[in-house]
């Protein structure tokens, strides 16, 4: 099967569904029934080794999972794909008839891993998917592609699932939408699907990622689905029912593909990075102003004065020279400076002046 070729085929999205982990047979055999009942999706996926974050999590059933993946695939006549980390996932998934192995994103982040999968994989003909790093690193994603081009493998394809940061108030993980932007431009003969389940972390959330990657033109959406999500084994949080991928799927709207004239295209990319770096001076300064609250809160308590203008000067006259330095003028820099000052203060004065409890 050439994956890649079905992808760029397909009307968008192409659509990948399946539980985070295979849990059982019957788990395996029922979701991929009433997925297909639901909506045709083009790839059943499972997990049956779980890199998780924390060792008290559960980490897979491990090997005996992938004939249940394989059975239900068959069952409803889809070919299925895994996550597979190392070479001896690799053996074992290949023994098992798996059609698609993809790297997971806390595989991406180490070359030596990634070049092991690939190695093992030498002259062996199965599309591959690679889900970006777990940090926000276009090159280690695109190295990770690297390693199985040197490898002889073409039929690759991007998985967008957004980027782990300490504090995400909003997602599990950032999408950080410049970045699979600036893949497409860098290797515009890969496909990329988005996995809004990853990056949201919450099922209420899923709508608006998958719409917005539909706007972004991406190929493809990975949603995990399970029959029983709140009992899931893992990320039972952002896990749907196949009744609730299929609402959603049918609620997208699917906008025309961008118009492939090259100037409309270049400014429709350069627009989404610009918005995307807005999007995160606000997501920035929302973060200063939440500090410059506890710091008023600080100085309620010791009874010191809001205004230290000594202490302000100082920083203004440090961010003048690095203003300079950066090729900013001066006389924005100290504008924006002073907007934000103005607005800390009164973020202080408000917890300052706040009653007592
Ligand atoms: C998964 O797809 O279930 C998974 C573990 O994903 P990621 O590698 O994106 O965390
Ligand atoms: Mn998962």
């Amino acid at each position: 099967m050439n994956l890649q070729e079905r992808i760029w085929q397909h009307s968008r999205p192409f659509v990948i569904a399946g539980p985070c982990s295979v849990e059982s047979q019957s788990q395996m055999m029922t979701v991929a029934k009433e997925i297909h009942e639901n909506f045709k999706i083009s790839l059943l996926r499972a997990g049956v080794w779980k890199p998780r974050t924390r060792p008290d999590s559960f980490e897979g059933v491990g090997k005996i999972g992938l004939s249940w993946l394989v059975e239900a695939g068959k069952s409803i006549g889809v070919p299925v794909a895994t996550e597979v980390a190392n070479s001896h996932h690799v053996e074992l998934a290949l023994k098992a008839g798996v059609d698609v192995l993809w790297i997971g994103a806390r595989t991406t982040v180490n070359p030596f891993a990634v070049q092991e999968v690939a190695d093992s994989l030498i002259g062996v003909d199965i599309p591959i998917m690679i889900k970006n790093p777990i940090n926000p690193d276009l090159n280690l994603w695109i190295g990770a592609f690297e390693r199985f081009q040197n490898a002889g493998f073409e039929d690759l394809t991007a998985i967008h699932r957004g980027f782990s940061v300490y504090n995400h108030p909003k997602y599990r993980n950032e999408p950080n939408w410049e970045i699979p932007i600036a893949l497409m431009e860098k290797m515009p003969q890969i496909p990329i699907i988005c996995d809004p389940s990853h990056i949201s972390g919450k099922r209420e959330r899923l709508f608006p990622v998958a719409q917005k990657s539909m706007d972004l033109n991406f190929s493809g959406l990975m949603i995990e689905t399970h029959s029983n999500p709140n009992e899931a084994w893992s990320d039972k949080e952002q896990q749907i029912t196949p009744k609730g991928l299929a609402d959603l799927l049918n609620r997208l709207v699917l906008r025309k593909s961008m118009i492939k004239e090259e100037g409309l295209m270049y400014m429709e990319l350069q627009r989404n990075k610009i918005s995307e770096i807005d999007d995160q001076i606000f997501f920035l300064l929302k973060n200063r102003m939440e500090l410059a609250e506890e710091v008023g809160d600080y100085k309620r308590e010791k009874g010191i004065t809001i205004l230290q203008t000594e202490h302000w000067m100082e920083i203004i006259n440090q961010r003048l020279v690095q203003a300079d330095k950066l090729g900013l003028s001066q006389e924005f820099m100290r504008e924006i400076l002073d907007a934000i000052h103005q607005e800390s203060i009164r973020h202080q004065n408000m917890v300052m002046n706040k009653s007592k409890e």
